[in-house]
Order: C-alpha cells, then sequence, then structure tokens
C-alpha cells in the first residue's frame, strides 16, 4: 500500500511539473496548483482573503499561497537573516516558515502556542498565550502572527500585548483572513456552536471575519500600519493578488 501511495505521488508530481510556477519551501517547479481549502458561501461572498476554495497549495510539500507569501516578504524583501542580532516571536508558527527562520540562527527566535489538547506542538515550540506573553515590554525586534486574532473575542488585548513586548522600531506582520468587500468587521461572541460558526465566520473556531477596518483596530493599540502588496513582483510563487501584508510598527 505504501508502495502504491508513493508511485501515485510521483506520478502527480510528474504530471503537474512544469516552469509557471515555484514553491520556495522544497523547490518543486509546477505548470499549476493544486485546488485547496473549504468552499463556504460566506468566504464567497465576503470575497475573504487568506481562505476558501482555490488553486493555491503546492503538490509537493502543501505550503498554501499565504505561507509563500510570508517566505517572499520575510526573506526576499526584508531579508531578515542578514540581521542575525534580531529577537524574533514568532505566534502560532507556520511550520514551513519556522523552519526556515529556525535555520537563520537568530539572536533570538520564539516560538509559541496555546496548547490545545489534542493538537501536536514541535518541541520548540512554547506554551504561550497571546493575552499574557511571558516577557517584558521591549523585548522583540520583530513578531510574527498570523491568523491568530480572529480566534479570540478580545483582540485588541492581543494586539495591545503584542505591542506591548514589541520594541520601539519593532515591526510586526499580523495577518488575519479579511473581507475584500466589506468595510465593518463581523463579530458575534453569543455564537458558540461550532456549525454557527462556520456558518458566519467561516470556521468553526472564529469569532469574526474582519473588513477593511481591521486596520483601525491595529491602530488603536498604537501601532503604525503598512499595507503592502508584491504579489506582481513574485508571479511564480502563485500569490493571491489580493492578499496586502499588514506590516506594523511599534
Ligand atoms: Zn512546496
Amino acid at each position: 500500500m505504501k508502495l502504491i501511495k508513493k508511485l501515485k505521488n510521483k506520478l502527480k508530481l510528474l504530471s503537474h511539473s512544469g516552469s509557471d510556477y515555484y514553491c520556495p519551501f522544497c523547490g518543486y517547479h509546477s505548470k499549476d496548483w493544486e485546488v485547496v481549502g473549504h468552499d463556504l458561501a460566506v468566504l464567497r461572498e465576503k470575497e475573504v482573503i487568506g481562505g476558501g476554495r482555490r488553486a493555491a497549495g503546492c503538490y509537493k510539500c502543501q505550503s498554501r499561497d499565504r505561507e509563500r507569501l510570508l517566505y517572499a516578504f520575510i526573506m526576499e524583501e526584508l531579508k531578515l537573516p542578514e540581521s542575525k542580532d534580531l529577537s524574533i516571536l514568532h505566534i502560532a508558527p507556520e511550520i514551513k516558515l519556522s523552519s526556515v527562520l529556525l535555520d537563520q540562527h537568530f539572536k533570538e527566535y520564539v516560538c509559541g502556542d496555546l496548547f490545545t489538547p489534542g493538537y501536536h506542538y514541535a518541541d520548540y515550540v512554547k506554551n504561550i498565550n497571546v493575552l499574557d506573553i511571558p516577557y517584558p515590554e521591549q523585548h522583540f525586534d520583530f513578531v510574527i502572527c498570523n491568523h491568530v486574532l480572529e480566534h479570540i473575542p478580545e483582540d485588541t488585548k492581543a494586539m495591545g500585548e503584542l505591542f506591548r513586548v514589541l520594541k520601539s522600531g519593532g515591526k510586526a506582520i499580523l495577518q488575519v483572513p479579511i473581507s475584500n468587500n466589506t468595510q465593518e468587521t463581523h463579530e458575534d461572541f453569543t455564537v458558540s456552536d461550532p456549525k454557527k460558526r462556520e456558518e458566519l465566520f467561516g470556521q468553526f473556531d472564529h469569532v469574526r471575519i474582519y473588513g477593511q477596518d481591521y486596520s483601525t483596530r491595529l491602530e488603536s493599540v498604537g501601532f503604525k500600519v503598512n499595507r503592502i502588496n508584491i504579489s506582481n513582483k513574485y508571479k511564480k510563487l502563485g500569490l493571491n493578488p489580493y492578499e496586502d501584508i499588514f506590516f506594523c510598527e511599534k
């Protein structure tokens, strides 16, 4: 059975190989991307970026468009590894991205996640609650926290914590699923039924769908927000043309 699976996988990679696209995590060159994600009405209607069913997966390592965007921004645009003297906090670390960052041997690279029963965490990940980060003020030069805030009712408190542990002049990448056609964030904390949450917010454990006012919330805790789009520059990585990086500064 294992051999058949291996063979099938090999054939799949052969049939999709090409020169149009490229995955920076595994190096696979392809002519297209695998269709991934859930097709939900609310994600379609609200044109939610960072979710929904789309051709965005690497056939070889399963990386997603949004992970490749982070790779391009951190490794190619910011060239973060050129400054080894950085203290970095990475909340809910994307496994492929954190492997790349671990290899850079920064002065400090802390990975944290709120440990939840039933989930597995890599041994370099610490149990950290983003509402109460166990580090002093002005500790980190750089914070990465993606697709976390939409899970937390007290999201501005979490934003405030991320802001607190960041040094003055420090930078943060804070991505969330965001509606492309809605101004106002839609949230309702009285909804706790997982099925209803999926229907309203696009995932069983999300408590909101952010609108374009997401930046205003970040600014309310003190961040200066820069929205940056690099999708045109990295066409080979198959990025979502509408996905901006929320690059925040203290
Ligand atoms: Zn890949």
